[in-house]
């Protein structure tokens, strides 16, 4: 049984590897990469990802697997882990065929840099072609994978395994009912909030400065780990001695690049804190999608938009900018960062109103892969969505439906995945404060330790050992990802900041 586990592990090695340099390529594409170099980034990709599935998918790995499936091992082990995961894994991949994988890996990656350009231009006439070929190839990738009650569950289940959409559904319902008349409560009966301190010139190095302090100091290991600028601000790791996150700074808006990095912060202290047991192995990584965005919510706005968090950095941040913020109290500051404000643009979207941003795609998502909206439609749905949920309509495609990456990149079913996440922040975030009660008495003294070593311990170790559902059990007791204490901390935090 010992050889034939180390068979396995080392077959799954190999997979790890070419999978790690993919995502070398992946991150050069968006941080150094010149706009020539597309064609042929796309074809490396699309070898090595074939390459990835040939070994992986392999029949080899499926016999391994079958002769390891009653080895008796504890479920918590690694080694059970491992086959649980691996299974998982394999039982989809033996599910697409290779000219697919090969297909889809080429077309994404052309995508993304057609997108690019589209994007630049406002033009979504010259997306709509890709885009149409994206969205047949998910469905393809779907039916390959097949689903019981509805197509979407098959896309979803791949960045968050074992969720379905009648569960994100009943998440989203439960939001939905809050939010909107929040928003409404806010808009009419809160005391206005002015955000113009953030809005002055601010000196692009003194922000990288800044925020790379406070990287440092909530406990980012610059040893294992380095911060680059891209267009759109992401994490990567090629090992969890190597994880990689950028930002993007805005000369004429303070928000963006420090809650970018506080927001890829968080997803980078998830994977360089894995267990190091599970290094090089596919359980290295996250649970979910959405328990890796419960930790960059977490740090980029349960922390990063708290006061006690201000109460500390707000005269460092002081000492950078004297000019512009030397007469603005913290009050005014932590009130501007936290303004509520309907916008086109979802990751600049406040704590309010982001979820809003997520329905919107959450439902158009749904309706191409079931084939009841056309691409060529899309620009004019995403209006009108926008329109329902928000109130506005986008003046330019660049503000509306080109906005995001995701689908450029063949990414369809990821974005519940954002307000899960958002969710379970909260969930795990009170279990924690039952456990540390003190905690934001030592955010105000700049103590990020606890906080950290305590998702450490209940979360981060694990890497892809457990589901999501399996980490809300083991971590909060409750059974299911529950919506209840988001809302009631976005009620308490924006009724004390709007004053009604
Ligand atoms: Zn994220």
């Amino acid at each position: 049984m010992e050889d034939k586990l180390n068979t396995l592990k080392s077959k799954l090695k190999q997979v790890h590897d070419i999978n790690a340099a993919s995502a070398v390529l992946g991150w050069d594409q968006q941080v150094n990469m010149p706009p020539g170099g597309a064609a042929a980034r796309a074809e490396q990709l699309a070898t090595l990802n074939k390459l990835a599935h040939e070994i992986f998918a392999d029949d080899a790995i499926g016999l391994l697997l079958e002769d390891l499936a009653g080895a008796g091992f504890d479920y918590d082990s690694d080694e059970a882990s491992l086959i649980r995961v691996a299974r998982r894994d394999y039982d989809l991949a033996r599910k697409l065929p290779p000219e697919l994988v090969v297909d889809m890996s080429r077309t994404f990656s052309l995508g993304q840099q057609i997108w690019t350009k589209a994007r630049a231009d406002k033009d979504f006439a010259q997306f709509e072609n890709v885009l149409t070929k994206i969205i047949d190839l998910n469905i393809q990738k779907a039916e390959a994978y097949g689903y019981e009650d509805c197509i979407y569950d098959a896309l979803l289940n791949e960045y968050e395994p074992d969720m379905k959409t009648a569960e994100v559904n009943r998440v989203f319902g439960e939001l939905r009912a809050t939010l909107a008349p929040l928003v409404q409560a806010i808009a009419s009966a809160g005391e206005p909030v002015d955000d113009s301190c953030l809005k002055q010139d601010f000196d692009e190095q003194a922000q990288w400065d800044f925020g790379m302090q406070v990287l440092k100091d909530i406990g980012f290991d610059l040893e294992r780990g380095r911060q680059d600028k891209s267009v759109h601000p992401f994490t990567t790791s090629f090992s969890m001695n190597d994880v990689r996150i950028t930002t993007r700074i805005y000369k004429d808006m303070f928000n963006t690049a420090l809650f970018g990095t506080l927001h890829e912060g968080g997803h980078a202290l998830y994977e360089q804190n894995v267990s190091s047991t599970l290094e090089g192995t596919l359980l290295a990584g996250g649970a979910s999608l959405g328990v890796h965005e419960s930790q960059s919510r977490l740090w980029e706005n349960v922390l990063g938009r708290s006061r006690p968090f201000w109460d500390f950095y707000y005269a460092r941040l002081q000492d950078h900018f004297p000019a512009q913020l030397s007469s603005v109290s913290v009050d005014t500051f932590y009130r501007a960062i936290n303004r509520v404000e309907r916008s086109f643009i979802r990751v600049e979207a406040d704590e309010v109103t982001y979820n809003l941003h997520i329905f919107l795609r959450f439902e158009l998502e749904q309706a191409l892969v079931e084939q009841r909206l056309k691409v060529r439609d899309l620009p004019a749905a995403w209006n009108a969505k926008m329109e329902e949920l928000l109130g506005l309509t986008p003046p330019d495609n660049a503000l509306g439906v080109l906005q995001d990456i995701h689908w450029s990149i063949g990414v369809i079913g990821y974005f519940p995945t954002y307000s899960l996440g958002t969710v379970l922040s909260l969930q795990f975030y009170q279990q924690l404060l039952d456990d540390v009660p003190d905690l934001p008495e030592q955010f105000a003294r700049g103590e990020f330790g606890a906080l950290l070593d305590w998702f450490k311990e209940k979360i981060h170790r694990h890497g892809r050992k457990y589901t999501a559902n399996e980490l809300v059990e083991r971590v909060t007791g409750a059974t299911r990802i529950e919506a209840e204490p988001y809302l009631a901390y976005i009620r308490q935090k924006f009724s004390e900041i709007y004053r009604f």
